[in-house]
């Protein structure tokens, strides 16, 4: 069951501590893209998911992104990244090694120096244990997801006794449900 533990939870990819992060010797950040970056299938990145990105490179920390998704059509994402110089490489199948290895490689550091930041316990979390890197669960951006993740991935995830705790229906799913969108002034916030 520990390989389904994350080291830390977070609201949002804003409320990681990366400061904390690198006074304990992390210096690189895989992220996942759906969900924890931007909604499903969004065309791009938010400005504030932008300016995070950048200045998370300014600090010094090596940056990738890990996603499952196929993004041959997503040319809005990948222009964004590419314009950061930041790598994407999909699909990872995670939890399998092998994209978080290639991920590793890329960031050419030992897996104590490496933390994976994603949405989902069965892909990003363990993927992310069973190498020994550092793992961040973030509560999902929004309630549209890959199928299989919304009707296999998230029950298996409430087995596992996940709390879901910015869902306002009580499947989890519906226009009730509270999108919050990351706010450039929490990033503002951050700095002072
Ligand atoms: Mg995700």
């Amino acid at each position: 069951m520990r390989f389904f533990a994350p080291r830390e939870e977070c609201a949002t990819i804003f409320d990681v501590d990366y400061e904390s992060l690198w006074n304990r010797g992390m210096r690189g950040l895989i992220f996942d893209l759906d969900n924890t970056l931007c909604s499903w299938h969004a065309s791009s990145l938010d400005e504030s998911v932008r300016d995070l990105l950048g200045d998370l490179r300014e600090r010094g920390f090596r940056l990738c992104i890990l996603s499952n998704g196929n993004l041959d059509n997503r040319h809005g994402i990948l222009e964004d990244l590419t314009r950061q110089e930041i790598p994407v490489f999909y699909p990872a199948k995670k939890p399998l090694p092998i994209g978080f290895k290639r991920a590793q490689r890329f960031l050419d550091l030992n897996p104590k120096e490496v933390a994976v930041i994603g949405d989902q316990l069965l892909t990003d979390v363990l993927g992310g244990n069973l190498l020994g890197f550092y793992t961040i669960l973030v509560e999902p951006l929004c309630p549209r997801e890959h199928p299989w993740t919304k009707h296999v991935s998230r029950l298996l995830e409430r087995l596992l006794g996940r709390k879901f705790k910015r869902q306002s229906s009580p499947a989890g799913v519906g226009p009730g449900y509270p999108v919050e969108r990351p706010q450039p002034s929490s990033r503002r916030d951050r700095k002072e």
